[in-house]
């Protein structure tokens, strides 16, 4: 068994020479700072297998109903219409990661991606728990075939599949609902040949990325890590090495610096760099070094910290800046699309929403005895139960003006929308000309109360012929 390779800055380490793989085998660290990130981690899967089970006004807290053409969000509903919300979504957190990448490095990398997560704390660990620790891996990787490796790698890899299988479900329920996805299990694959293939399409890509290409996905693919030189500068606080204090590395006693060049750092990186060579682009941020290279730093008596969350400025002992023009004008960008998104979600988080419009034609009919104005309800209702809704006049319209018809009352299907034609007839002893009048649309379950005033037009009063008591 050869000695894992040395990293240097000249070419990536998991490519050899020749163009072949190389396989990292990181060995475990354990401290503070992968505590916190499986936890994180541990939270950030409950939240993902846990939103589609979470019902918010009848629907998934997220749920992209893709039949129906709807996208369901922490219960605001949003329609093909309200496409243009997603600018300032998108365009909100996308400003959001450029704000924290200039302020914490890759913070999101390391601690918050799917893919890190996934790996690091699902994949790698059943790895380690069937294969054993970094030693034992690379010593099996080694071993010629038997009966013991097989049995080990199958055992590893029906698992992976597995959660892959599990992961591409949850995912799919995203769009078509937990129940629906229920249904479709059970009525078969053939019934269902285009989910069933989008879920074994996934499982597979699962499967080749945490099985196989693992780190080459953020050192080859992913283009967030190519943007990092771009968004940071000398105050990004990034995992880094203090040449500082550790130069002249070399043995304990032998050399000035804390170093002491036993290459643990290099043992659990997970993109097999040296982050001693400084900042490079395959680091994840991981923290795994951190806590390696402070366990080390603990044994032989030293401070801790000498590698840490720090900036370039920190680590050369100029005076650290957290704010600066770029931090302002992405939090800036940032707050202005989060802002305008929330303001507009709030407008639209409304479980029903009404459309009150003059139907065409003459704005208003008259005679001797009355003037009418024609109106169109359009009732959308969001939930996914039925609604019952009932339009009336409300108490700031005129005395005497009534809704022809009386009370209309009608009921609208879960997740549809419906139309109704509102005559308004204010009789000739009522009238006092043109002013504004209220539309209630009362709407249950929940009775909430859409009010919509509009316009009620006439002619001149004194031009009516006021029939005499
Ligand atoms: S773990 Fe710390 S002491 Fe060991 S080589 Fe890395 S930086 Fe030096
Ligand atoms: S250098 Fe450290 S923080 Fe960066 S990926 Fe390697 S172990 Fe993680």
């Amino acid at each position: 068994m050869s000695a894992p390779k040395k990293p240097n800055l000249d070419s990536v380490t998991t490519i050899n020479e020749d163009g072949s793989r190389y396989f990292l085998h990181p060995a475990d660290a354990k401290g503070p700072w992968m505590l916190a990130r499986r936890m994180a981690g541990v939270i950030l899967i409950a939240i993902y297998i846990l939103l589609p089970w979470i019902p918010i006004n009848g629907n998934p807290a997220v749920f992209l109903d893709v039949e129906n053409r709807m996208f369901h969000l922490f219960g605001l509903t949003l329609v093909p219409q309200d496409l243009w919300v997603m600018f300032f979504a998108i365009s909100g957190l996308g400003f959001g990661l450029f704000f924290i990448t200039s302020l914490l490095g890759r913070v999101w990398c390391g601690w918050a991606c799917p893919y890190t997560v996934f790996l690091d704390h699902v994949y790698r660990r059943i790895e380690r728990w069937i294969e054993g620790d970094a030693p034992a891996r690379r010593a099996l990787d080694a071993a010629p075939w038997s009966a013991g490796k097989f049995c080990k790698r199958a055992a590893k890899h029906l698992l992976y599949v597995a959660i892959a299988a599990l992961i591409a479900h949850v995912f799919l329920s995203y769009f078509v609902s937990l129940r629906r996805l229920y249904g479709f299990m059970h009525e078969g694959p053939l019934q269902h040949a285009t989910s069933f293939g989008i879920v074994v399409f996934l499982t597979l890509v699962l499967w080749f990325c945490f099985g196989y290409f693992r780190e080459q996905f953020c050192i080859i693919m992913c283009p967030y890590g190519r943007l990092q030189s771009a968004l940071t500068d000398d105050d990004t606080i990034n995992v880094g090495y203090d040449a500082t204090r550790g130069e002249p590395r070399g043995a304990k006693g032998r050399a000035e610096g804390d170093c002491i060049d036993c290459r643990r750092c290099v043992q659990v990186c997970p993109t097999g760099i040296d982050i001693r060579n400084g900042l490079q682009l395959e680091c994840i941020g991981c923290t795994a070094c951190i806590d390696a290279c402070d366990e080390i730093m603990m044994r032989i008596d030293r401070p801790k910290g000498l590698i840490r969350y720090d900036s370039f400025n920190g680590f050369a002992g100029i005076k650290r800046r957290f704010l600066r023009p770029r931090i302002y004008a992405y939090c800036a960008l940032a707050a202005l699309g989060l802002g305008a998104l929330t303001l507009v979600a709030s407008k639209k988080a409304r479980p029903f929403n009404a459309i009150v419009s003059r139907v065409g034609g003459a704005g208003f009919y008259s005679d001797a005895f009355s003037v009418r104005n024609i109106y169109k309800v359009r009732f959308m209702n969001k939930r996914n139960q039925t609604a019952t809704v009932t339009i009336r006049l409300g108490g700031e319209t005129p005395p005497g003006y009534q809704l022809s018809g009386a009370e209309q009352t009608f009921t609208v299907n879960a997740l549809d929308e419906m139309s109704r034609t509102c005559v308004v007839v204010a009789p000739a002893g009522s009238y006092t000309g043109v002013s504004d009048i209220v539309l209630e649309v009362h709407a249950n379950p929940g009775d909430v109360i859409l009010k919509k005033t509009v316009r009620f037009l006439g002619p001149n009063p004194q031009s009516l012929n006021t029939p005499n008591p």
